[in-house]
């Protein structure tokens, strides 16, 4: 008996992807699992880490109750447990997964502020980031009701705990684990002169504040939300928050954290 779990299978365009795929989807059918994309119990991406942030983006608004689970078919990734070679365990694993043993990662949670009262608020599992597409981005960044400076740069880049070894990682971020509910602001190419002053160095912020980033009314700015990239006029703010928001995956075999950093930045240690 599989207790009637509802599953939803996500992919990538690869070749091993759509093989993996179809191969698992068999075995879940034999298996007799339910597959329903409007209300699954657990999603399971198959791809990179891309493929698992496309799939949390699919089901952001159902993310108290979905449980995800990762197979790659690529490299050991920072969301994903299990390789194309063992959908067997895969299974196994579905049988024995247990909501309650469930493993969370806090999401940002990015509202953006329009000169007109409109608002976009939007959940991000890797970071943010605001960019000015022509000129240098000039912006006041805000430590819930400090001003805490005035950034002049390319942009800001505001990163999750496991979004830390992402883009955050190659714009100089610390690495943080996910256990440390907390917001690291990056900034990409702050200029820094006797006119222009900013921090100059990554800072991971606690869980119960607040960072504003007021943009200068300009009218071509970028904003990403992980994978996503959009363009705005009229931004008045943009407030980012940990407001509890998590992703949970299904606990089955899944790998530590400083394991995952050791195997994807470093390799085997002699
Ligand atoms: P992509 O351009 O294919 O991703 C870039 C690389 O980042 C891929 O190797 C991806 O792994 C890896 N990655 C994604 N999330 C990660 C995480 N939490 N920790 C460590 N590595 C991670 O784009 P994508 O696959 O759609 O992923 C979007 C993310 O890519 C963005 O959220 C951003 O963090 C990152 N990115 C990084 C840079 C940079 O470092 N210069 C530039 C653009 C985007 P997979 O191969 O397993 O997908
Ligand atoms: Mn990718």
């Amino acid at each position: 008996m599989n207790f009637g779990k509802k599953i939803w299978l996500i992919g990538n365009t690869s070749e091993k992807s759509k093989k993996t795929m179809e191969k698992l989807s068999k075995i879940l059918k034999a298996e007799h699992f339910l597959f329903d994309d409007i209300n699954p119990d657990i999603v399971i991406s198959v791809g990179g880490d891309g493929t698992l942030l496309r799939a949390m983006h699919m089901y952001e608004y159902q993310l108290n109750r979905v449980r995800f689970l990762g197979v790659h078919t690529g490299h050991l990734g920072f969301y994903t447990d299990f390789t194309d070679e063992d959908l067997f365990e895969v299974v196994d694993a579905l049988y024995e997964e247990n909501p309650a043993k469930a493993i969370h990662y806090p999401l940002i949670k990015v509202q953006v502020n329009f000169a007109d009262g409109y608002q976009i608020v939007r959940h991000v599992l890797n970071e943010s980031t605001i960019r000015r597409a022509s000129k240098t981005m000039v912006g006041d960044v805000r430590i819930s009701d400090y001003l805490f400076e005035r950034f002049r740069g390319d942009g800001l880049s505001i990163s999750t705990p496991t979004g830390s070894t992402a883009y955050n990682k190659s714009i100089g971020g610390a690495v943080v684990h996910p256990r440390v509910k907390a917001m690291q602001v990056a900034e990409i190419a702050s200029l820094n002169n006797v006119v222009y002053r900013t921090l100059g160095s990554p800072m991971i912020v606690a869980e119960k504040d607040i960072i504003t980033v007021c943009p200068a009314p300009e009218d071509d700015y970028s904003l990403t939300f992980d994978q996503l990239t959009f363009e705005y006029k009229n931004i008045k703010s943009i407030e980012y928050s940990l407001d509890g928001t998590t992703i949970s995956f299904a606990n089955c075999a899944h790998t530590s954290f400083w394991e995952r950093v050791s195997k994807a930045f470093i390799g085997e240690v002699e």
